[in-house]
């Protein structure tokens, strides 16, 4: 028995015992070179789609053995458990062969979203299945001219009767070819300054005018996409928050996306450092042995923050650690992780098709990922000094300007 463990409490003893047999019977335990839960780069897109399908069906098995919304109330569908048991759960599975992959991004973000923001009817429509995995979403924020200055944003929404009609251009959505419904912020009111006329609305993706077009990366694989929007018609009742008042769960949004980035549980890189080192017989250099204790520190940091904040969010209390932190150190950790593999691994970190090496080369281009995605980190050392430290605000010339009225390139 490890030494956090040792210092659970029986109830919580009993839980790990509970849920690594669960995975036994569900699952297949890593064995090194794991097919499914490593994150590749898939450049077919019907090899993309058949993973996410595979992800789905995993998110699906953890909905009906009660492991899916463990920390959330059973009334929004989840488990009412705690985040211990959430974090107990996210540490036992790292050992197994399976992931929900991009879903658990999504069921973070719009999950927290609607059991904040939405109304009853819209938490029992979209939570339970949402949770299962049957319905798929994606977040359908940025465009081409906003993404820093998301609030900058210019996708239309008009009201019709009971309905808007949208109209416009969202960026880099991750897995949007895959989603049934996306998350949308779009202009409701052009004449107010920018973050006052922004609405938040759940979208059919398989709505009449809406083209999702592939953006095919360096690599040749496509996770982003370039959504288009041409009269798409959304209910009134599938508005967030209030209309012009999206702004709201959006930044509910952003911080369940930072906690999410920040709290990811997957193996320790340390350990898996550790065991690279000493398979070159590096364990013994003075340098190699600093990184990986600094490492180890990160990991434990990130991992009580992480906890801290999950324990706040469900108490309903304002996390005392900042999401933007959270994922700044996450984010700086991914730099190190790669830094470190590379100075272990030398040139075949980057040319070599070993797993290890493999591994080491996701790590360098994945950390893009964390320090761009969900706010890049200079926006985010922007929130943390205005936000957290109260610091003195940037310069913001359109801060009282109608959004119509602001200069646009
Ligand atoms: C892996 C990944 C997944 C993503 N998934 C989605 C998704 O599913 N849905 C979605 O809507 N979007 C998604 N995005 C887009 C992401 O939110 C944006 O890329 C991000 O917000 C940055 O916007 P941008 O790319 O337009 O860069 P820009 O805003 O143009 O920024 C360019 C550079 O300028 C810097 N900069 C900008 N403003 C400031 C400032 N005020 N102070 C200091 N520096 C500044 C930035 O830090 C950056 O270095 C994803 C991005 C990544 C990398």
């Amino acid at each position: 028995m490890s030494e956090v463990e040792n210092r659970e409490s029986p109830e919580d003893a009993e839980y790990r015992l509970n849920a690594r047999a669960w995975l036994e019977a569900h699952a297949e335990r890593k064995t090194g070179v794991d097919d499914w839960s490593t994150q590749r780069h898939h450049t077919d897109p019907d090899a993309l789609r058949a993973y996410f399908e595979r992800c789905r069906a995993w998110q699906r098995t953890l909905y009906d053995g009660g492991y899916a919304g463990i920390s959330w109330p059973v009334e929004h569908g989840g488990q009412g458990g705690t985040s211990t048991q959430s974090r107990i759960f996210a540490e036992e599975v790292a050992a197994f062969d399976v992931t929900s992959g991009f879903l658990s991004s999504t069921i973070m973000m719009i999950g927290t979203a609607l059991r904040f923001h939405g109304t009853p009817e819209q938490q029992a429509r979209f939570l339970p299945p949402l949770l299962s995995g049957e319905e798929a979403w994606c977040q359908l924020f940025s465009e081409p001219g906003s993404g820093s200055d998301l609030a900058g944003l210019a996708c239309k929404a008009v009201r019709d009767g009971d309905e808007f009609i949208l109209n416009g251009q969202k960026v880099w959505n991750s897995m949007a070819q895959c989603a049934e419904w996306g998350f949308i912020i779009a202009r409701t009111n052009p004449d107010v300054p920018k973050h006052a006329g922004i609405t938040f609305l759940l979208v059919d993706m398989r709505s009449p005018g809406i083209e999702v077009r592939p953006l095919v990366q360096a690599n040749g694989a496509q996770h982003f996409n370039e959504v288009f929007l041409s009269d798409v018609r959304v209910p009134v009742e599938h508005v967030v928050g209030e209309i012009d008042g999206g702004w709201s769960p959006t930044r509910t949004v952003m911080a369940a996306e930072s906690q999410f980035i920040g709290g990811t549980t997957d193996r320790s890189a340390a350990e898996k450092l550790a065991e690279v080192a000493t398979r070159l017989g590096r364990n013994h250099d003075p340098l190699v042995r600093q990184r990986l204790a600094t490492l180890h520190t990160r990991e434990r940091v990130i991992s009580w923050m992480s906890t801290t904040m999950m324990n706040a969010v469900r108490r309903g209390e304002k996390p005392s650690v900042s999401g933007g932190v959270l994922k700044l150190f996450m984010a700086e950790n991914r730099v190190r992780i790669g830094e470190t593999a590379t100075m272990l691994l030398g040139p075949a970190a980057t040319a070599d098709t070993d797993p290890d090496s493999e591994w080491a080369q996701l790590e360098l281009i994945n950390r893009f990922s964390v320090s761009i995605g969900g706010g890049t980190n200079e926006v985010q050392r922007n929130n943390v000094g205005e936000r957290d430290l109260g610091l003195p605000r940037d310069i913001r010339v359109d801060k009282d300007v109608a959004w119509k009225d602001v200069p646009r390139g």
